[in-house]
């Protein structure tokens, strides 16, 4: 009995503790006794939860106090319900949830389980049910799920392309409209697709931003080129993030497109690199003029001691047709480099047209014809005789390469009133009335892609050797110089018209033009220094370079000078202070290492003031102001020069012999 009563008491000890825990356990709990339906035991919680007034009855039956609701929106039947079908059927029930509206018309939900509780022989004595009051969880859950859409639709209508990409097997979870138009593809071909599909970039896009986020390190604008689907590149900032989206850990990918402000930076990278080439040639170009100066220089001399009939003067006129060549290719560079001195008149663009027809005809091979037609309106343009005929042969060349098969090339020449700007042209026209250049081709004509680059430096369709790109630049520099314009019409098939449009010299500009045009000039090859070139004055020679300076002396003293010669501004101002008096023209390089010419000039100055100054030089920055500056007793000659250009500036300046 003494056993018995231990054994009593640890039942009732169990019993209590049973007690306690149901009665402290945050959930509703109930235990009935089958098939009854009887309540056994009720928490306090299960009170609350199924609104305590209803326990009153103390069993099942009660259910029809409230209503619950299958997710399909059916009521629950009294046979229905988690418990009832623990206690029936002995079922085992867990964590279902069930929308509620209770008596007093709040609504809510339940989270049941329910099991049958049986005893040693496994008969089915009771059932228990344990629920739980989950409104707050659902109201939260359904609040996330609208925020969630919220969110969708920040994502859809995102002005920045994205998209979600699941990081285990990079496929597309979803991707903004955004994103489908800059890359062109439709949603359908998106969604669901590998990343892989849309080009390699991808792939090593999130290769790269997948191992940096591991690393623990962000991975934002970064730039990449993409490509779209119609394989054009894209130039992007790409910025990758990690988020989860149910289980899955997800990549967002966002994008910022660039594409165009890298052209721009393109563009600006190529016209300075365009600069730098200038300057290179510029300055190739001017090293080149002095050695010109010396080589057509001899050469001219030379062929002055000669018989025309002698095998030597056959020579060195060869010598010297090259000569001239190269220094028309230097004028090339230096009208690219934009280095060039300019001797700007007040020309008839038909005498030019005119004069060059021989030379163009030279330029092209027999299976072309070349016919000008010039109208005596034209008038006149203010050019360097040059810049006309770099823009002609250009041109023209260009339409003879144009016509491998032969064809026919139209040089006119006209006049043109424009009121307003004129629409289609290259570089901005002011109103005003032009000299109208054009050149027509029967040849091949330029696509569109073509036609859109032709006037970029090194652009060309030739092969090597053939063409340099370098033509229409330059066409297109002097034109800018001279204010005009360019007009262009072309179709494949269907020839070419290149119309460059010059601003016309005005009314008295056209007097000295005519003027001009009666001073005869004599063919080079019969140059000779004509009596009225000599003189037997003293010259002071500035010049740094040797073979130059050689060659100036010899071609004064060929002609009676006397000739004082200097390395430099120091050795100059010492033969002044020498020979003084004597000395009737100081003629300078203008730009010298130590002291420039006009520093030199500026000392002459005052020691002799009014004593004439000759300036030369291959090329200068500077040499526009030194143009409009220049004083009265100060003049100019560029180079290359020959000495016949030389004597007769030298005469020029120190007025007719005596
Ligand atoms: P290059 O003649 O050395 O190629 P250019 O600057 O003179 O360089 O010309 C650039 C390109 O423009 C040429 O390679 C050619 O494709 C195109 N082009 C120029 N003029 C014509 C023309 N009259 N007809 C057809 N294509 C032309
Ligand atoms: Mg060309």
């Amino acid at each position: 009995s003494l056993e018995n009563a231990r054994l009593y008491t640890d039942l009732d000890e169990e019993r209590s503790r049973l007690q306690a825990v149901i009665k402290q356990v945050p959930a509703g709990l109930i235990i009935a006794e089958a098939p009854s339906g009887r309540f056994l035991v009720a928490n306090d919680k299960a009170r609350e939860v199924l609104r305590q007034s209803l326990l009153s009855a103390g069993s099942v039956a009660e259910y029809a106090q409230y209503l619950g609701f299958h997710p399909d929106g059916r009521s629950y039947t009294s046979e229905e319900w988690p418990l009832a079908r623990a206690l029936q059927s002995g079922e085992t029930v867990s964590a279902e949830e069930i929308e509620m509206l209770w008596a007093d018309g709040a609504q809510g939900w339940l989270s049941a389980s329910a099991a049958p509780i049986r005893d040693a022989q496994g008969r089915l004595t009771a059932a228990v049910i344990v629920f739980q009051d989950i409104t707050e969880r659902k109201r939260r859950e359904e609040a996330l799920q609208a925020s969630e859409e919220r969110f969708s639709k920040a994502f859809k209508n995102n002005p920045t392309p994205m998209a979600v990409i699941r990081s285990q097997d990079w496929t597309f979870v979803d991707a903004n409209e955004r994103f489908l138009r800059l890359l062109g593809y439709t949603a359908s071909e998106i969604h669901g697709h590998y990343a892989i599909e849309l080009g390699t970039w991808f792939m090593a896009l999130l290769d790269e931003g997948g191992k940096r986020l591991a690393a623990g390190e962000p991975f934002r604008d970064e730039e990449f080129t993409a490509s779209a689907k119609s394989r054009e590149p894209k130039a992007l900032l790409a910025s990758i993030e990690t988020m989860l989206i149910g289980a899955d850990t997800c990549y967002l990918a966002t994008f910022v497109d660039v594409t165009e402000r890298k052209q721009v930076e393109e563009q600006l990278r190529q016209s300075q690199k365009m600069e730098a080439v200038g300057s290179l040639a510029g300055g190739i170009a001017h090293d080149f003029n002095n050695l010109l100066t010396a080589i057509n220089g001899y050469c001219e001399l030379a062929l002055m001691g000669k018989k025309a009939t002698s095998r030597d003067f056959k020579y060195l006129r060869a010598i010297r047709s090259s000569g001239e060549r190269a220094a028309g290719l230097t004028r090339q560079l230096l009208a690219f480099s934009r280095k060039e001195i300019l001797t700007t008149q007040v020309l008839g663009l038909n005498a030019i047209v005119a004069e060059m027809e021989d030379m163009l005809r030279r330029l092209i091979e027999e299976n072309v014809e070349i016919k000008t037609r010039l109208d005596p309106e034209a008038g006149s343009v203010k050019v360097d005789k040059g810049q006309i005929v770099q823009i002609l042969m250009n041109l023209v060349v260009n339409a003879r390469d144009a016509m491998p098969g032969g064809g026919r090339i139209l040089v006119e020449t006209g006049k043109v009133h424009l009121e307003k700007p004129a629409p289609d042209t290259l570089l901005e026209t002011t109103p005003g009335t032009y000299a109208v250049l054009t050149v027509t081709d029967t040849g091949t004509g330029m696509t569109a892609e073509v036609k859109a680059k032709i006037f970029e430096p090194f652009f060309t369709t030739k092969t090597v050797g053939r063409g340099t790109g370098l033509g229409l630049s330059v066409v297109y520099g002097v034109v800018s110089q001279l204010g005009g314009g360019i007009d262009l019409q072309t179709e494949p098939g269907r020839g070419t018209t290149f119309r460059i449009y010059l601003p016309q010299a005005g009314e008295e500009a056209r007097e000295e033009a005519r003027e001009e045009a009666r001073e005869e000039v004599p063919d080079a090859t019969e140059r000779e220094y004509p009596e009225s070139c000599r003189g037997n004055e003293t010259i002071l020679v500035v010049e740094d370079e040797n073979t130059i300076r050689k060659f100036i002396r010899l071609a004064l003293t060929t002609q009676g000078y006397r000739v004082l010669d200097a390395r430099n501004g120091v050795e100059a101002m010492r033969l002044l202070a020498q020979a003084g008096q004597q000395i009737n023209l100081v003629m300078t390089d203008l730009i010298m290492p130590d002291m420039g010419g006009r520093e030199l000039a500026e000392q002459i100055r005052a020691h002799r003031p009014g004593l004439p100054l000759l300036y030369t030089s291959g090329y200068s920055k500077d040499l526009e102001n030194l143009r409009e500056t220049l004083a009265k007793s100060e003049y100019f000659l560029s180079k290359p020069f020959g000495p016949v250009d030389l004597a007769r500036k030298v005469r020029e300046i120190l007025g007719p012999t005596r």
